[in-house]
C-alpha cells in the first residue's frame, strides 16, 4: 500500500480512502477525526467525530452540545478499528486534550500529528513520539530563525514589570483554550499568587481546565465597575488579544500591553499591534523542536502541512529524506497559536 491510499490531502482535509474518514476536516463530512480543539482545527456540523474526551468535551463548550451527530471518545494509546483501518491518538503537547492520530494498515502507519510542541506544558500532556513511515508535521514556525526563549524567562519579564509598574493594570493577551491557561500556571509556577482577573470569554475553559485537575489559583472577573479602576492596579489581565481594541480594555488604569504568542519574537508584530510587553510564548515548535522530532523519528517520508512548508521540506531533502507539502487549506497560523 503507498501512503497516498492510506491518507491524501483533500479540499476538506485530510481523507483516508480505506476508513472513509477525514482528520480536522475544514467542512462537515461524515465521520470527522479531530486532534483538538482549536477552532481551525476543530468545527461543528460533522454526522460523527472521534476525539478524545477532552477535545469532545471543549468542542461543547465552544459550540454548544449539538456539535455533532455522534461522538465517540479515544484514549490515548487505545486502538480503533474504522472500516479496516487501525486509528490511535497520542498526545501532541499542545493544549489540554490534544492529540497526534496514527493511521495503520497493511503494516504501513501515518502519524498525523495536528498542532504539537515538544517543551513542557503544565496544562497538557507531554508530546508522545510514535514510530511511524510517514510523518505528517505542522511547520507554524519552520524557519531556522524561529527559537523561542525559556518561557519562565519570559513570564518573569511580566512579573518584573508588574513589580516595576505597580500602578499600571497588565493586560495579556492570549488565546482563550491552551495559551491563557498555560500562561495563568506559569505565573502560578513563578510564585505569583495574586488573583488573576480573566475576561468572560475565557470564564468556561478556565473553569474545565481547573475541573480537569488544573490549577489556575484564584481567579476573578475583569469587571469594570464605576469607582473600582483602582483594584486593578498592577493587576494581571488576561483577555483574548481579540479583546484589546475594545473599549473594555482602554478603561484599566494605564495599561501595559502584553501578548503572549510565539509570533512575538517578530518585533514587527509586536509593533504593529501597539504590544509594549511582547511575551514569547508558543504552543508551537520552534525550528530546532521541529528538526529535532524529524531526526527522532526518523520516518522514511515526511509531509508537511500548514505554515512555511518550503524550508522544512528543503532541510529534510538535503537530508535525503523524502519530504513533500500538503498544501492543506483552512488552517490559519495566527489565530490561535
Ligand atoms: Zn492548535
Amino acid at each position: 500500500m503507498r501512503p497516498d491510499d492510506l491518507l491524501r490531502p483533500t479540499p476538506d482535509g485530510l481523507y483516508c480512502p480505506p476508513g472513509d474518514f477525514h482528520i480536522d476536516p475544514v467542512k462537515p463530512v461524515a465521520r470527522a477525526l479531530v486532534t483538538h480543539g482549536h477552532a481551525d482545527h476543530a468545527r461543528p456540523g460533522n454526522e460523527a467525530v472521534l476525539a478524545t474526551r477532552q477535545t469532545l468535551e471543549i468542542m461543547a463548550i465552544r459550540y454548544g452540545d449539538n456539535f455533532a451527530g455522534a461522538r465517540q471518545a479515544a484514549a490515548f494509546g487505545e486502538t480503533i478499528t474504522i472500516n479496516g483501518v487501525t486509528v490511535s491518538f497520542h498526545p501532541a503537547g499542545h493544549v489540554l486534550g490534544s492529540a497526534q492520530i496514527a493511521v495503520e494498515k497493511n503494516g504501513l502507519r501515518i502519524v498525523a500529528s495536528g498542532d504539537y510542541k515538544r517543551r513542557a506544558d503544565p496544562t497538557c500532556a507531554a508530546f508522545e513520539p510514535v514510530p511511524c513511515d510517514v510523518f505528517i508535521t505542522e511547520a507554524t514556525f519552520a524557519l531556522p530563525v524561529f527559537r523561542h526563549p525559556e518561557q519562565r524567562t519570559e513570564i518573569r519579564k511580566l512579573i518584573a514589570s508588574t513589580r516595576q509598574f505597580p500602578e499600571r493594570a497588565h493586560l495579556v493577551g492570549a488565546y482563550a483554550l491552551g495559551k491563557a491557561q498555560r500562561v495563568i500556571r506559569l505565573l502560578r509556577d513563578e510564585g505569583y499568587d495574586a488573583p488573576i482577573y480573566i475576561h468572560g470569554a475565557l470564564k468556561k475553559l478556565c473553569d474545565y481546565y481547573a475541573s480537569q485537575g488544573i490549577d489556575l489559583g484564584e481567579l476573578r472577573p475583569a469587571t469594570l465597575e464605576r469607582g473600582n479602576k483602582g483594584n486593578f492596579a498592577g493587576a494581571v489581565i488576561v483577555g483574548p488579544p481579540s479583546t484589546f481594541a475594545d473599549r473594555w480594555a482602554r478603561r484599566f488604569p494605564d495599561p501595559v500591553s502584553c501578548f503572549a504568542s510565539g509570533w512575538m519574537q517578530v518585533r514587527q508584530r509586536a509593533r504593529q499591534r501597539g504590544v509594549e510587553l511582547p511575551l514569547v510564548i508558543s504552543d508551537h515548535c520552534d525550528w530546532d523542536e521541529l528538526t529535532e522530532t524529524i531526526d527522532d523519528l526518523a520516518p522514511s517520508e515526511v509531509w508537511v502541512t500548514h505554515g512555511r512548508e518550503e524550508a522544512l521540506v528543503r532541510w529534510c531533502s538535503l537530508k535525503g529524506l523524502p519530504a513533500r507539502p500538503l498544501h492543506l487549506v483552512g488552517y490559519e497560523d495566527e489565530n490561535e497559536d
